[in-house]
């Protein structure tokens, strides 16, 4: 039996793992890969690694796009076996693969536009909403803590993994040879006491583990104090008459909030004529999914929703759906509270939102989620006097609360408290979805405290599955080396760098912090390129040499 990992290898986005067993070839997830360009290109499967046509049957762990966003182009490829997934997931997928293909659409249109220009053929998109909603029609639903068998001598049992709802972790069972192997998906691993989702079930024996390490590195911060640090926030803008704006991913997280809200308004902290505004399509839609699937909730949960009550609504709850709604928040000068996406505040109706309040002293900005290098969000994050959004240069002058306690992922010492349920000591580690330098911490940990044998394998590796840990490895270094169009990239930085020296009079007019931030910026690019020289003069002179 073999594995390979064809994605979330070093990484965190892309997931998607196959195994070869004589019974069967299967994937579990078959997620988007997202980041940089040469990240993304692997979508495009030039290598033909994923032979979509030849799998049996896919097991989806839950709806996130870097789970689920290949779906529709495995399916316009040829794979017609089903996909297995929770209800909630396969209800969750039916917005996010069609919003994850409109997206796909609009950004193969405008790209178009501008190949066609310089005469070069349109590009087609990475897949269609049509192509989303064939896909849809392949789900079929899985209950947790229920024996299937998608072919016979495989066994699979979906368990809660408590990270979003309907998320699972997957155990399977495979016959080969007369002998029966264990393997466990992780998927992407809740946070205990998450509002709303249970805490994630636990596994006593494995032979084989995939384990998720997005947090391996280290834990969250001050979880248990966000209900009162968004508290806080709200306080803070309704004596001063403004609102608190909250850039939020549209499915869990959203919903975490408004539960948070609910709570805070029973303990009569927050106020009754203070609206809290859902600005976003994909959330409102999310949301209404969500309490369809009232019983995934956790204990706490349901016995409120038994009782009659509805812990993501309150009476001053309002959706916004249109654009001129969105619009019409902002006209108000009452106060309020604002979710909208994108979480990073780098997309979406939260930067509207954003250009009217940051540079207001009592406003709020909350951030509950993670923020990337490079995003408007980091930028406030990390304590940036001003920012430029939508064109305009702000002044950072509301308050800006960073929460943690709103992650959906186990931290380290979470993430090994579940391993501590494994009681086999042959169980042999994969830390998968996870970046390299935190995966190498968490490696170290198990080793330490549990002894076991731990492997972090890269993108195209391919482990063969053995009892008594043995393993043998196989790479293929060569399909893993993104290949690279020079001629492209470099012709990319020198427009980006016209662009801007064709605006060096707007540069001169920005704020002194701004102006020194970016000239910090510049000096680095500068003393890169510097040392890409050297190395290519060092070349140069070898290849001279030998000629
Ligand atoms: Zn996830
Ligand atoms: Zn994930």
């Amino acid at each position: 039996m073999k594995i390979s990992f064809l994605g979330a290898a070093r990484t965190v986005t892309g997931s998607c793992y196959v195994v070869d067993c004589e019974l069967a070839r299967f994937a579990i997830d078959c997620g988007l890969h997202q980041g940089n360009r040469a990240i993304e290109l692997r979508n495009w499967d030039e290598n033909n690694i994923y032979l979509p046509e030849s799998l049996d049957f896919i097991l989806l762990t839950h709806a996130h796009i870097d789970h689920s966003g290949l779906l529709p182009r495995f399916v316009a490829q040829g794979f017609g076996g089903p996909v297995y997934a929770t209800a909630p997931t396969k209800d969750l997928l039916g917005i996010m693969l069609e919003d994850s293909a409109r997206i796909q659409e609009t950004e193969a249109k405008w790209r178009s536009t501008k190949k066609l220009r310089a005469g070069d053929p349109p590009v087609e998109p990475l897949y269609t909403v049509e192509e989303a909603q064939q896909a849809l029609a392949q789900l079929q639903i899985q209950e947790y803590n229920q024996t299937f068998e998608p072919k016979p001598g495989i066994r699979v049992v979906y368990r809660d993994a408590g990270h979003i709802l309907g998320s699972a972790f997957i155990e399977v069972w495979i016959k080969e040879s007369g002998q029966e192997q264990k393997l466990v998906f992780s998927g992407d691993l809740g946070r205990p006491n998450q509002l709303l989702v249970p805490n994630p079930q636990t596994v006593e024996t494995a032979d084989f583990l995939f384990l998720e390490s997005t947090y391996g590195g280290r834990n969250h911060k001050n979880e248990t104090q966000s209900r009162d640090e968004l508290a806080q926030a709200v306080d803070y803008s309704y004596r001063r008459g403004e609102k608190v704006i909250i850039p939020a991913f549209a499915v869990e997280r959203t919903q975490e909030l408004l539960y948070s809200f609910y709570l805070l308004r029973q303990e009569g902290r927050l106020p009754a004529d203070m609206p809290v505004y859902v600005d976003s399509p994909l959330a409102i839609k999310a949301t209404e999914i969500f309490r369809r699937h009232w019983d995934y909730y956790d204990h706490k949960t349901k016995e409120l929703v038994k009782q009659g009550e509805n812990p993501l609504d309150l009476p001053n709850l309002r959706f916004t759906l249109t654009t001129d709604e969105s619009r019409a928040i902002n006209t108000s000068s009452k106060p309020a509270v604002v979710i909208a996406g994108s979480g990073m505040a780098n997309a979406g109706r939260i930067k509207h939102h954003l250009r009217h309040n940051i540079w207001k002293p009592g406003a709020s900005i909350v951030f509950v989620g993670f923020q990337a290098v490079g995003t408007p969000g980091r930028r406030i994050v990390e304590g940036a006097r001003s920012v430029r959004l939508l064109g305009d240069e702000l002044s950072v002058k509301a308050r800006i609360f960073t929460i943690g306690g709103f992650s959906g992922h186990a931290g380290q010492t979470q993430i090994l408290d579940w391993l501590s349920h494994f009681r086999n000591p042959n169980l042999q580690v994969y830390l998968v979805h996870g970046e390299h330098s935190g995966q190498k911490v968490l490696a170290e940990l198990i080793r330490e405290k549990f002894d076991l044998t731990v492997h972090i394998p890269d993108y195209l590796d391919e482990y063969l599955l053995e009892k008594d840990g043995r393993f043998e490895l196989t790479v293929r270094p060569t399909l893993a080396a993104p290949r690279i169009d020079w001629e492209y990239l470099l012709e990319e930085t020198s427009t980006k760098l016209t662009q801007v020296q064709d605006r060096v009079s707007y540069l001169k007019q920005m704020g002194q912090t701004n102006q020194v931030e970016i000239r910090g910026d510049i000096l680095d690019i500068n003393a890169k390129f510097t040392s890409i020289l050297s190395e290519l003069l060092f070349e140069q002179k070898q290849h001279n040499h030998q000629e």
